[in-house]
């Protein structure tokens, strides 16, 4: 079943658990209302080929089906702990670079008496320095679409994001989800005696615990927001958003597109309480900065669990993004955005890449989102030039037009039918995921 047709309820206090942490759980709907039983699914797949978890809620779980479930989940833990990783790498750097060997296979630094045991597998040799400060080049891409699809900060973006966040004060970024940003800082950090910024990365990709230290990585599912480490890693992750001698922190997160939107935020939700509790008295009405990169078409998705949160013009550029790598126009056209709760204003965009700040809206926008003399906004959301339309009231895309059957602008070549249920991508009625105009 697609996405489409399922709800989302959330995370039960008395769920059981997959190799990736307590299920979710969902309820088939059907117009909109829930609809036959509930069950629980893993979170963090979306795929039943690469982790089959599926409970109903009310079904009876016998003793050899919970044995064999505790045993599959031990089975499917990664084959060295996360401190054993760590301890491989001290030994992994006295090596001469001759010694030094990274298997493809199985995406992992080995130690000279392992070597024959990874015979028959594609290996790089002569690891260097450089090359162990850079794991997100090393490692490829995880491009598993319904899990993991690992879309990577292209050069551009990344040191832009990294600039933003040191010209607007910051001095620790908890990096959810984005290997490259905490790659680019901790190498920095390691090679500018003045360079002050420090990152923890909570990812899920367990790859990373072979480059970094218990204190830069935890190993972490975004989706229900578990900490595969237990409580000591929990514990790392408070003591990091403690802001000493302020050190303010700002959180940057690049989480798959593939939805669970309400998901996500619940568990960026309950980061931000972590570090409200660690903040002294008096700042509790403060929420934690926040950049939440994603597409612009969830937009109104993300307003709904965060109010406070505008959307920047700024297209996020990745360096192995198969879609929307070239627009019409031959220019590079991502749909990718930074969502913030920052005051806009402060946000100041590349004037060289065309981006201006407009005096009314208070905020930097594309060069091609003009001033809406009606809505009294720059409105474009993809960076293009949008027109007024008079009948829907609102600015829309260049390419739509208004239908009089359907009573509002779109597509010209879509079918005038209207179904109850909302899109899944934009919420709208009168079209299904696959058909959303917002992805086209
Ligand atoms: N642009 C970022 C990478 C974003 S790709 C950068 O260059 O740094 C999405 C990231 O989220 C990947 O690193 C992936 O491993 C991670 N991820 C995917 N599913 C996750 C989950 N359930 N929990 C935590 N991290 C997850
Ligand atoms: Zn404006
Ligand atoms: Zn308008
Ligand atoms: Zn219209
Ligand atoms: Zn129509």
């Amino acid at each position: 079943a697609g996405t489409g047709g399922l709800a989302l309820l959330g995370l039960a206090p008395s769920a059981p658990s997959c190799p990736h942490g307590p299920a979710l759980l969902f309820v088939k709907t059907s117009q909109g209302k829930e609809e036959g039983r509930r069950f629980y699914a893993c979170s963090a797949c979306r795929d039943r080929k690469d982790c089959n978890f599926f409970q109903w809620e009310d079904e009876k779980v016998s003793e050899t089906r919970l044995a064999a479930r505790e045993e599959y989940n031990r089975n499917h833990r990664p084959p060295f702990t996360h401190r054993q990783n760590v301890e491989r790498y001290k030994n992994f750097v006295l090596l001469p670079l001759s010694k030094r060997r990274f298997c493809q296979e199985c995406q992992q630094l080995l130690l000279p008496a392992e070597w024959e045991k990874h015979s028959d597998h594609q290996f790089l040799c002569d690891i260097s320095t450089a090359q162990l400060k850079s794991p997100s080049q090393l490692l490829y891409p995880l491009e598993n679409k319904k899990m993991n699809a690992q879309y990577l900060f292209a050069g551009r973006s990344c040191r832009f994001l990294l600039d933003l966040i040191i010209d607007l004060g910051f001095r620790r970024v908890l990096s959810v989800g984005t290997p490259r940003l905490h790659e680019m800082i901790q190498s920095k950090a390691s090679q500018e005696e003045d360079f002050k910024v420090r990152s923890l990365l909570l990812d899920i990709d367990f790859r990373y615990s072979q480059f970094y230290t218990e204190d830069e990585f935890c190993h972490y599912n975004m989706f229900n927001h578990y900490f595969f480490g237990g409580e000591a890693a929990l514990e790392t992750c408070r003591k990091f958003l403690y802001q000493d001698n302020g050190e303010r922190v700002i959180m940057v997160t690049d989480p798959p597109f593939g939805g669970l939107v309400e998901a996500l935020a619940s568990s960026f939700k309950k980061l931000i309480a972590m570090w409200k509790e660690t903040e002294k008295e008096g700042h509790n009405s403060r929420e934690m900065p926040m950049f939440w990169i994603f597409p612009y078409f969830f937009e109104s998705r993300i307003l709904e669990f965060f109010p406070s949160f505008a959307m920047m013009d700024y297209q996020v550029d990745y360096d192995n993004h198969a879609l929307y790598k070239h627009g019409k126009t031959g220019r590079r056209q991502s749909p990718v955005r930074i969502f913030t709760n920052l005051t806009p204003s402060m946000i100041v965009l590349p004037v060289e890449e065309g981006y201006r700040f407009c005096t009314i809206c208070q905020r930097y926008v594309s060069s091609g989102n003009q001033h809406c003399e009606i809505c009294n906004s720059c409105t474009s959301k993809d960076g293009r030039q949008w027109k007024h339309c008079i009948l829907c009231n609102k600015c829309v895309k260049p390419s739509w037009f208004h239908c009089s059957n359907c009573n509002c602008c779109t597509l010209p070549n879509h079918t005038c039918e209207k179904t109850n249920a909302g899109c899944f991508v934009c919420g709208k009625a009168g079209h299904k995921r696959n058909t959303c105009p917002s992805l086209s």
